[in-house]
């Protein structure tokens, strides 16, 4: 547990849609590992909400978190400045990403799940195994962490749907290419949207490779006491927080872990409209 921890720096990668907090946090940058996440409060009443540990620096410590502004707790986040602290944060939390050293590790990212991926491509290409990357958006400007993730791969595919940097189209026809022709691959580690970690434990499953996805499943203690985050791995419930983040690909229920993401869309609308008009009327005052 870290309480009061400044942002020593605030970097919007997209903007009004991405951003970039390199956080002072000593204790958590001390012990964090690829695929370690923490739980954030921004405020006294407001939710507590978790962003994946995109990188750690002991020295300076610190960590780094990237998120995508999608409801209240983010926008609110995301109005912090550099030199703001934030009000508490919670960690390393989660099993951290099981790493290895043998054989080739294509790391398949997408959208903010490209900067938390990148820690693990670190992670593997730390203990000296071969790294491929294979990372898509939806266009290029959408397009995060290519030169941060070019320092610790060895090969690099890019896909946007739109065809402007890279293959067009998707990132699970690049994997399917790179199965296709590279008998080396050990694993394959897929950190994004549901649909595309489905899809692409979908690619992988007849050609028998081992396939890592990090869940990002509605969570509130992160610890293993509310139960909030279970999801259902192999028939069996499973709860994100403790014994994941990470799961085996193949045998992830993701239509129900699809549906629970869904559970409160109303109430987070809602919300998000009342701190709309709220954040409104005080720049009007
Ligand atoms: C282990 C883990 C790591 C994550 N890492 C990242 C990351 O590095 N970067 C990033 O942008 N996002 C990450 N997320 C998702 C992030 O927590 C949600 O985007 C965030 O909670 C949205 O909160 P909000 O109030 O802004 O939006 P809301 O309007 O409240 O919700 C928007 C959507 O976000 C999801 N969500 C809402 N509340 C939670 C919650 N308490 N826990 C999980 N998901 C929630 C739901 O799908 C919801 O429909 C991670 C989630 C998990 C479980």
């Amino acid at each position: 547990m870290q309480t009061q921890s400044a942002i020593v720096k605030k970097k919007e990668l997209i903007p009004g849609q991405t951003t970039l907090l390199e956080i002072h946090a000593p204790h958590i940058a001390a012990k964090a590992q690829p695929g370690n996440f923490i739980i954030v409060r921004v405020s006294e009443t407001g939710e507590r909400i978790p962003l994946t540990i995109a990188d750690a620096d002991k020295a300076r410590g610190t960590i780094t978190i990237v998120f995508l502004v999608l409801g209240k707790t983010t926008a609110l986040l995301n109005t912090l400045k550099e030199g703001d602290s934030i009000l508490d944060l919670c960690g390393p939390l989660g099993k951290p990403t099981c790493i290895e050293p043998g054989g080739t590790v294509i790391c398949v990212g997408g959208g903010t799940g490209i900067a938390a991926m990148h820690h693990i491509a670190k992670g593997h290409w730390r203990v000296g195994n071969k790294v491929a990357a294979i990372i898509g958006a939806r266009t290029k400007n959408l397009l995060l962490f290519y030169d941060e993730l070019s320092q610790f791969v060895h090969e690099m595919f890019v896909s946007t749907n739109d065809g402007s940097f890279g293959h067009k189209g998707l990132v699970t026809e690049l994997l399917r290419n790179k199965l296709e022709t590279d008998p080396t691959v050990s694993e394959v580690v897929a950190v994004g949207p549901v649909p595309m970690m489905k899809a692409v434990s979908l690619v992988t499953k007849p050609f028998g490779v081992k396939t890592t996805v990090s869940l990002n499943s509605i969570m509130i203690d992160g610890i293993g006491m509310c139960g909030a985050c279970r999801v259902t791995v192999n028939g069996e419930t499973r709860f994100t927080c403790v014994d994941g983040p990470e799961f085996d690909g193949h045998a992830v229920d993701f239509d129900e872990l699809n549906a629970r993401l869904a559970t409160f869309k109303p109430m987070e609308k809602e919300s998000m409209e009342s701190y709309c008009k709220c954040a409104h009327h005080e720049k009007k005052d």
